[in-house]
């Protein structure tokens, strides 16, 4: 069977857009499939403070609409569709929408991924005034503030340790009256200073003025509930990558990652991800860029050079 494309990504982020652009400029026929506005995640990030070469910073629209448009300008193709399965039949990779199928010689999965929500009252109206889902990412916003860390996990101890180098002081609140996360992680966290803890707790709703200043929190043990005045609410209760649809064709870790080498490749060869939905992504707009563009080289070696 012919394909139509010689690389299809599927998702448009970061990873996605950034490994259009080197596709198309390679001179391989690419389509982006997605299933809304193109830009991913940092369409929804306001400031971004990390990303090399802004020194004053820049809003997460402004650069992900100048991505998109770089990946327009390149000649990269779109398609909105909503991408429910992929096929591989000899060496062409079906891509199945649910408007259409897509064909392609190699196909890049940048779908990236949802933080899990706590679902309290305020964590959405708060979202980007003081909630926020990445220490890495919105530390440095808290400095010298006291903050809260909600989840028991490596991410959320992990996390904490980066974020208590900055902050006056930050309390970790979890569910349970131990933590899931690896005993050297615990061992870090216990013998920080400024890290409390507050086990068998549970915030009930995050709450404030224009930006977070409190959260209501109930001891579990006891049921009673009262208010923990913090700036910063950071959330690691889990993330979940968009990968049902591989389910399948491409091996995923038990967390539903995709499993890539240094290459970007999965089991299946031809077949890249980048960005959040693989495997120890570090879910930085800087890392998933570089994850984007080391697949679509991947894929331009596999085309060129069988
Ligand atoms: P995780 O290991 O699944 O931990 C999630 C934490 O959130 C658990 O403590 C869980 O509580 C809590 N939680 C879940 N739902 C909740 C809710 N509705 N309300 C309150 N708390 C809730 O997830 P993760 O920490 O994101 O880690 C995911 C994977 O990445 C793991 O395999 C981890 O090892 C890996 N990782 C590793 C590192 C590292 O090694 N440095 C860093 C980051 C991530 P319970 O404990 O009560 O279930």
């Amino acid at each position: 069977m012919d394909s139509e494309y010689d690389v299809i990504i599927v998702g448009g982020g970061a990873a996605g857009l950034s490994a259009a652009i080197y596709t198309t400029r390679a001179q391989l026929k690419t389509l982006v499939v997605e299933q809304l506005a193109p830009g991913g995640q940092i369409l929804n990030t306001s400031d971004i403070e990390n990303y090399p070469g802004f020194p004053d910073g820049v809003l997460g629209p402004d650069i992900g609409m100048a991505i998109h448009r770089q990946a327009e300008n390149t000649g990269t193709e779109f398609a909105f569709d909503q991408v429910i399965g992929l096929k591989v039949q000899g060496d062409t990779k079906v891509v199945v929408g649910e408007e259409r199928e897509y064909t392609a010689k190699t196909i890049i999965i940048t779908t990236g991924g949802e933080h899990n929500k706590l679902g309290v009252p305020g964590e959405d109206e708060f979202a980007g005034r003081g909630v926020t889902y990445c220490a890495t990412c919105d530390g440095n916003f808290f400095k010298g503030q006291d903050t809260v860390v909600v989840g028991g996990g490596d991410a959320a101890i992990d996390e904490g340790m980066y974020l208590s180098r900055i902050v006056n002081s930050l309390t970790v609140i979890h569910r349970r009256d131990e933590l899931r996360a690896t005993k050297v992680l615990q061992e870090r966290a216990f013998k920080t200073e400024n890290v409390s803890f507050k086990m068998s707790h549970a915030v009930k709703e995050i709450r404030g003025n224009g930006s977070v200043d409190r959260v209501l929190l109930e001891d579990l043990k006891t049921g009673e509930e009262y208010e923990h005045p913090t700036s910063g609410v950071f959330i690691y209760i889990g993330f979940h990558p968009n990968s049902g649809f591989l389910q399948e064709t491409v091996t995923l870790d038990l967390g539903g990652h995709v499993i890539t080498d240094i290459r970007m490749e999965t089991n299946v060869p031809g077949v890249f991800a980048a960005g959040d939905v693989r495997q120890y992504s570090d879910r930085q707009l800087g890392t998933s860029v570089g994850d984007g563009i080391t697949a679509a080289l991947s894929a331009y070696r596999y085309i060129t050079e069988g």
